[in-house]
Order: C-alpha cells, then structure tokens, then sequence
C-alpha cells in the first residue's frame, strides 16, 4: 500500500514537474497574453482605408455611408462607427502629362475635394466617421517615377485625372519603403522624417487639427517611421497584428520584424490596435461573418476591428450593393449581440492607455477567464496541455470561474 503510495507521488510529482517545465517554456506568451487589456463589452469598428485624393464618386459614396451608419446605434444610443484612413494627395496627372520625369500631386485642399472634405468633416461632427493618417499618398512619389517604365504605371501616372491608388501594382501602394525594384529597400531615416513632418503639416492645413492615428499604407511601416510619427504626435498605429518592413521579390508584404497586440506600446509610446477581421462586401463577405468576427474577437475579450476598404464603394453599382451588405451587416449583428458599442479607434486606444474602468475589466476574474481564452492560441501549446494534463486543470478553472 505504502509503495503504492510512493509511486502515485512519484508520477504526480513528475506530471507537476513537467508543467511547470511546459509553462515556463511559454512564459513569454502567457505574460504578453495577461497584459492584454480585456474589454468589458463586445466593440466593433469599421475601419476604412484609402478614402481622400483620388476618384470624385468618394463624396458621394461617403454622403450615403454618412446616413447608413446614422440608422444603426447601440444600446448607449451612440451610431456605428467607421474610420477613414486618409490618403492625402494624389498623383496631378493632367500636370506631369506636361511635365513627364516630375512628380506633381493634386491634395485634398484643392476646390475639387471641398464636398468630399465637407462629408468627412459633417460625418466627424456626427460622430459616424473619424479621420485616421493613411498617408500623403499610397505609394512613395519617387518610387513611382522610377517605376514609370513599367506600362501600367505610365498608363497610371499620365493617364485620366484622380486616379485610383488601388489600379497600381500592390508593392507600389506601400509607402515606406523603396518598391521601385523588389525586393525593397529601406528609404533614409532623413527622407521619412521629413516626408512625416509633412504630412502632419497637410494634416493640419486640411483639416485644423493633428491626425491621433496612423493607418500605415499596406501595413508596411519601420521602427524609423513609428518614431518620426510619435515625434509629429501621432499617439496610435493601426496593425494587423505584426509589423512588415518590406516588400519581398514576389511583391509581397515581407520582414516582419515585430509582433504585435492590442496595447502594446511601441517608439515615442505609440499605442498599437490590432484590426484582422474583414468586411469587404466586393468580395463577396455577407452578414454572417461580420457577426461572426465580433463573437469571435469577443470571446477572447478584444475588440473587433473589421477593415473595409474604399474600394468597395468606388462604382454606382458597386456602391448600391455595398451599402446593402453594410446595412444588414450592421442590422444582424446589433441583433445577435445586443451589448455591442461602437466606437472610433482613437476612444479605444484612449481608453486602453488609461486602462479606463469604463471599457477595460480590471478584476482579476474576468481577465483570467479571458486568459485561459487566449492562451489556447500559443502554437502547439494546446496540444501539450492535452499531452500532459494540464488541460485538466484549465478545464476545472474554466468551469469553476
Ligand atoms: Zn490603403
């Protein structure tokens, strides 16, 4: 009996040894995983990019975005939210016809844009839209011109007037870094301290005020950017959850040199949100996976993020079927979640960084039933726990609590 006894301790004794080897072992993630605000309701923003210079239908588009998102509001009687990353200026290409080998932009200051400016500013006041830094172009001017070899850039930089960002080869759309030839290459520290203090400078000749957040261009950005941003007072980067450096040889996004989560801090204290859900009606996302995406995201107690960009929005029929999706989109998910709050990106970065009680579960509890959400995440981790045994104990937590 006795022996038997020694034995039961000797194995317990291993399998406590050997979890506590396997927590060690991802100590990191846990840590990294804990520190992660937990929100106390279910929050969805819409976050869309590329809005600003380029096609003049934007202001209509926008106009008819303005009034949708004024018929859908939470149980705080506050209405949806959309973002609107914005692009500040755009290739003049009636004027580099007559000048070729220059670059000359045409921004939002100009007289064409003063509807599509009054829409945005009309949508801020009504709290439906919030305005966030895409950029001063979706590309890096001199990128561009040493591209223009290439034919659809040429057909792009000399053709019709307010062209589309989203026409040109996906590498170019990045602004951070040189695509003209792929692999990229980092542009000097200098150039991109100077091009965002420029921007900042625009920023505040367009609209009054300096942008709180910055959307980088096809969420390629550097440590160099982020801190030229911080110095300019941008407070909060848009990520998808890891930071890219580069485009690689075949044109893709590449060079991730950091991972990222919710409240994360980075250079100059800049905050970091995570938007990786989706919600672009034009390829063909219906209602369902917008509610889907906030039970999801809600269940681990964090905030959905659900980008959709521009060009959903960019043809009359297009724009008309959109708008329908958006609508019921909206409409089913106020349903199946009906403690949903919408709010701009800026309030939640706000409220993260405050750790504001309002938004943010402070008690112990709640955060740790999160946790153990979350942490099923961590590769090959779940598979351990279920190797080991230590999922018995999470499941008797997650049961208890
Ligand atoms: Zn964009």
């Amino acid at each position: 009996m006795r022996d038997a006894l020694l034995v039961i301790a000797w194995a317990s004794g291993l399998v406590i040894l050997a979890w506590i080897v396997l927590l060690l072992y991802v100590r990191r993630q846990l840590l990294v995983l804990w520190r992660e605000p937990v929100m106390k309701y279910p929050i969805l923003i819409i976050e869309s990019d590329d809005w600003g210079a380029g096609p003049l239908i934007q202001a209509e588009a926008l106009e008819q975005l303005r009034a949708l998102l004024q018929k859908h509001s939470d149980d705080m009687g506050r209405p949806a939210v959309m973002t609107l990353g914005v692009i500040l200026e755009v290739a003049d290409t009636q004027a580099m016809a007559k000048h070729p080998g220059s670059y000359l932009g045409e921004d939002v200051r100009s007289p064409v844009y003063a509807g599509l400016r009054a829409v945005m500013e009309r949508g801020v006041r009504e709290g439906v839209f919030a305005l966030q830094l895409h950029g001063q172009c979706h590309y890096w001017p001199s990128s561009l011109l040493a591209a223009a070899s290439q034919a659809p850039v040429a057909a792009w930089l000399y053709g019709p007037p307010h062209p589309r960002s989203e026409e040109l080869p996906s590498w170019l759309q990045a602004r951070w870094t040189d695509a003209s030839r792929l692999p990229s290459r980092p542009l000097p520290a200098d150039a991109i301290a100077a091009a965002t203090t420029k921007e900042a400078e625009f920023w505040r000749n367009a609209f009054g005020w300096v942008p709180d957040v910055a959307v980088p261009t096809t969420f390629v950005w550097t440590e160099a950017v982020e801190s030229a941003w911080a110095s300019a007072g941008i407070r909060c980067v848009v990520t998808p959850g890891r930071r890219y450096t580069r485009r690689e040889a075949d044109g893709n996004p590449g060079g991730v040199d950091k991972l990222i989560r919710n409240g994360q801090r980075g250079q100059g204290d800049i905050l970091y949100v995570v938007r990786d859900a989706y919600f672009e009606p034009a390829l063909g996302h219906v209602a369902h996976d917008l509610t889907a995406a906030v039970l999801r995201k809600w269940k681990a107690r964090r905030p959905c993020l659900a980008e959709m960009h521009r060009y959903n929005f960019l043809d009359e029929e297009n724009l008309q079927s959109s708008l329908r999706a958006l609508d019921g989109a909206l409409s089913s998910v106020l349903r199946a979640v009906p403690a949903l709050r919408f709010l701009a990106t800026e309030k939640l970065a706000d409220a993260m960084r405050a750790r504001d009680p309002e938004l943010i579960e402070g008690a112990f509890v709640p955060r740790f039933k999160a946790w153990l959400v979350r942490i099923r995440e961590i590769p090959r981790f779940r598979k351990l726990c279920l190797a080991s045994g230590l999922a018995v104990p999470f499941a008797l937590l997650e049961r208890v609590l």
